[in-house]
């Protein structure tokens, strides 16, 4: 067996269906007095749920959390929470509401529950993107990883069945990409094996039924799994490729993930035997990258760059970005191939394999 070293992160996981509802005793168990309830503007009433379910505890709701942590976000919630002398702060959201959560435990120590509404697995993490007048920071730190986790399926039957799709192949991609990874490590590959099968089997169910609870704990689970990868490896070519095309373009980030992932996949195929037969296994596929492009089909999502908002234009930008600042990838990067690889993704072509 080829050695390894792995680094479990500590945390403690709730998993059901009606789990909201130990909200309480989980900000009890963590000695906080008063906890502050972080959401979207669009998810305020499940905010305002959680506060009343905090009774006494509530420090009332910020309901001002959006997309890429901007900082300006952070400071008036930063404001908010030392106003209110919260000791923790409870999340009840998708990535974006998590980010915030995670920035001002970065920035004060507070404890973070984190209640996920979402596949994208941020919750799983010690990792936090922030952006500030446009640039984008990503830092790893282990005071950003939330205390405690509660998964409530019950919390994710509405999420709407466009953005289910593809917030899930989100989470597989943090597994596709955890398996070959330059730490990989045999328990992080078995996770990511069943998260991929999990979310394979669950996805195209929730379009045909999308209130069919087995489908949804499917789901969930499989993002749970995908999100502990994220937290637990590094990431390659697809999470870089993602990060620089929705920076560069202001790409919606689980479309984008949604496009690239088969087309990262067949770039690495050759470079990364075991991963693929991985992924083959869990999809039931005869080709693991063909087998995402067709997961894609499947649930109806868009398969090309072209048609989130990407221009044409921005193929050779994006290609030359990807190029800078080398990090691992089981294949070395070649400049013509990324450019190809981006240009398939653009016009939604399938997978080079
Ligand atoms: P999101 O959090 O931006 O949510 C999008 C919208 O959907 C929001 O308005 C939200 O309120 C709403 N929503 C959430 N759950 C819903 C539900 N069940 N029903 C109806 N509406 C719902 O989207 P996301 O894909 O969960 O998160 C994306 C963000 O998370 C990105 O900024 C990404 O960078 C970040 N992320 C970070 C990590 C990490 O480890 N740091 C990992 C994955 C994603």
């Amino acid at each position: 067996m080829t050695p390894f070293v792995y680094d479990g992160l500590p945390m403690r996981v709730m998993f059901g269906a009606g789990t909201l509802a130990k909200v309480r005793a989980e900000v009890e168990r963590l000695g906080a007095r008063r906890a502050l309830v972080l959401t979207t503007p669009y998810q305020k009433a499940e905010g305002e749920r959680v506060a009343a379910l905090l009774g006494e505890l509530s420090a009332g709701v910020f309901a001002g959390a959006t997309m890429h942590t901007p900082t300006h976000v952070t400071d008036a919630a930063l404001a908010v929470l030392r106003e209110s002398g919260a000791q923790c702060v409870v999340a009840i959201g998708g990535g974006s509401t998590t980010g915030l959560g995670k920035a001002l435990a970065l920035r004060t120590g507070v404890d973070q529950v984190v209640i996920p509404t979402t596949y994208a697995g941020s919750e799983m993490t010690p990792i936090l993107g922030e952006t500030s007048e446009g640039a984008k920071t990503t830092r790893r730190d282990a005071a950003i990883l939330p205390e405690t986790v509660i998964y409530d399926v019950d919390l994710t039957l509405g999420l709407p069945v466009a953005m289910s799709g593809v917030s899930g192949i989100n989470a597989i991609a943090h597994a596709v990409e955890a398996l070959y990874a330059e730490n990989r490590n045999p328990i992080i590959s078995m996770m990511a094996e069943e998260a991929i099968a999990a979310l394979g089997r669950a996805l195209p169910q929730i379009v045909a039924a999308p209130t069919d609870r087995a489908a949804r704990e499917g789901a969930l689970y499989g993002a749970w799994l995908g999100g502990v990868c994220l937290g637990a490896v590094g990431m390659a070519l697809h999470h870089k490729l993602c990060h620089t095309l929705g920076g560069m373009f202001d790409l919606p980030h689980a479309e984008t993930h949604t496009i690239v992932l088969p087309h990262a996949v067949a770039y690495n195929t050759a470079a990364a035997p075991e991963a693929m037969a991985a992924i083959r296994r869990a999809l039931g596929t005869g080709d693991a990258a063909r087998g995402l492009y067709d997961l894609a089909g499947k649930i109806g999502a868009k398969r090309a760059l072209r048609d989130i908002g990407m221009p044409q234009d921005g193929i050779a930008r994006a290609a030359e970005a990807a190029m800078k600042n080398p990090y691992f990838n089981p294949r070395p990067l070649e400049a013509a191939a990324i450019h190809g690889l981006i240009e398939r993704a653009w016009r939604g072509d399938p997978p080079n394999v």
